[in-house]
């Protein structure tokens, strides 16, 4: 075969994928399950570049020139284990095949192990920036082998975003590496939208001000700091006029939020690790929240009254704590999300460079911003840098902001605007920063009623009271 590279599943995503690589010049291998998508393919965009299409996953893998490279972009979980069954019989040693959709990175390590078993690479790969992030250069988080990225490293970095001549991909570490940097990827994703979320919210009730006046909040704001991809379509949607009514677009939409299962997952993966990601877990609550309407309804029948409609006197000077808060709390999610991985990659064994990260989030994907160079330089001048928090840049940033963050969680608990991303967010801050914790209470109780001992500030060891007896403490 002559193709250097295929793509089987040419759904929304693999399609626009297959011709971002045919338009970069590379011969490429074209295979779906039905047909139609393949010639519909051709059809449309067959003069993009050099595309090679077969009906059946025999002529598919024999159109390919060794050793084979297979992208598969098909649905995740059980279609991706068909496709893997189907492929596994008809490559040969060294073959890399490559799962480009949104798996869960414990399948990714199952999945690797099972084809490392048969000679095979798997490189499990996390692809962020949606459909025109796909065609037009996504953000790009490979795992798998040193082996295999040798071969793909040059092909995905030329098809993958660019910021500043570097390209946003790089190997991140083996196995499940990748997918599990693209499912944090996703949950930081779900913290910065919940926080302009609340951002807009409080903006709204606090200036009394409609949509299309927040949407220049946003626009101004998007020219400082902030500047981000989503604070740029954040002011695109809040500019946008439902054509129907004549109302603000934002009024017209149902206000329950979904979410298709990566927050989920980043929260379910942060308990087992024990990393305390509180911004992206309120994020992924407040969506199930909003979703339940039949509570919301009730609720709103009985409290309605519970809050208070206040205007701020000082509009400046709202939107500026405002601005402040949102920029501190998404310090601390993204502070939160590295963490994660961190200790994924310790648990794992991947070496995850965080600074690398931040890099190839730059460009292609939804969290795209200007502050993850900031993020880059922090963790290139410290590797080992215990908080992002601490880093020069980030704490100046949090000191200048505190204020300013209480005031605005003041204020949202005042009157009444649920903001469990701003408030978790200091009170995480508040949590890092205070010398002394009440989980010593808590070590307390335990010991009392379950001895399960307590360490002493003062003295090596563990130690236990007998409670129920004469008091004295006693080595565990
Ligand atoms: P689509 O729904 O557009 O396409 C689904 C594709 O999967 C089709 O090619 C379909 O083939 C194929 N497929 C489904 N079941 C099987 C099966 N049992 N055997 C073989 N092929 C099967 O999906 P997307 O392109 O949106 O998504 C593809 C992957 O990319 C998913 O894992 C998704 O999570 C991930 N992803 C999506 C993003 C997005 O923004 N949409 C962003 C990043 C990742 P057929 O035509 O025959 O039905």
């Amino acid at each position: 075969g002559s193709a250097q590279i295929g793509v089987t599943g040419l759904g929304v995503m693999g399609r626009n994928l297959a011709r971002n690589l045919a338009r970069h010049g590379y011969p490429v291998a074209v295979h779906n399950r039905s047909a139609d998508r393949t010639r519909s393919l051709i059809a449309e965009h067959g003069d993009e570049g050099e595309f090679v299409p077969s009906e059946s996953m025999p002529d598919f893998v024999a159109s390919l020139s060794r050793p084979r490279a297979v992208i598969i972009m098909v649905k995740a979980g059980g279609p991706t284990d068909a496709v893997i069954e189907e492929l596994i019989p008809l490559l040969d040693t060294d073959d890399i095949i490559i799962d480009c959709g949104n798996a869960h990175f414990a399948d990714t390590r199952r999945r690797e192990e099972t084809l490392r078993a048969h000679g095979l690479h798997f490189v499990g790969t996390g692809v962020s920036g949606g459909e025109e992030g796909a065609l037009l250069g996504p953000s790009i988080m490979p795992g798998g082998s040193v082996e295999a990225y040798a071969k793909l490293g040059p092909i995905f970095e030329s098809i993958a975003a660019q910021v500043d001549g570097a390209p946003c991909c790089t190997h991140v570490g083996p196995d499940g590496a990748g997918h599990f940097v693209k499912m944090v990827h996703n949950g930081i994703e779900y913290a910065d939208m919940q926080l302009i979320a609340e951002a807009y919210d409080l903006l709204r009730e606090g200036l009394d001000a409609s949509p299309g006046e927040l949407a220049e909040v946003f626009r101004t704001w998007n020219e400082g700091d902030l500047e981000s991809f989503l604070i740029e379509i954040t002011a695109d949607v809040l500019g946008q006029t439902d054509a129907r009514t004549g109302k603000p677009f934002v009024d017209i939409v149902l206000d329950q939020a979904e979410q298709k299962g990566t927050g989920r997952w980043t929260v379910q993966s942060a308990l087992d690790l024990g990393v305390p990601i509180t911004g992206i877990a309120e994020a992924t609550f407040a969506r199930s929240l909003s979703g339940h309407a039949d509570q919301r309804a009730a609720a709103r029948e009985l409290f309605a009254d519970a809050g208070s409609k206040a205007s701020v006197p000082d509009r400046d000077a709202f939107v500026d704590d405002v601005r402040k808060a949102l920029y501190a709390s998404k310090v601390v999610a993204y502070a939160q999300g590295f963490d994660h991985i961190q200790a994924g990659s310790e648990e794992f064994g991947w070496g995850i460079d965080r600074g690398a990260m931040a890099t190839i989030w730059r460009g292609g994907c939804i969290i795209r911003a200007r502050f993850l160079d900031r993020i880059r330089e922090a963790y290139d001048a410290d590797p080992q840098l215990p908080s992002l928090l601490v880093a020069p840049y980030f704490a100046k940033i949090v000191s200048e902001s505190i204020e300013s963050w209480r005031r605005v969680v003041r204020y949202a608990t005042e009157v009444g605007i649920p903001t469990p991303a701003f408030s978790s967010s200091l009170a995480y801050f508040d949590g890092l920063r205070r010398g002394r914790l009440p989980a010593a209470l808590i070590q307390g109780l335990r010991d009392n009623f379950g001895a399960h001992t307590y360490q002493r500030v003062d003295a090596e060891g563990s130690f236990h009271v007998q409670w129920a007896g004469d008091r004295t403490e006693s080595p565990a």
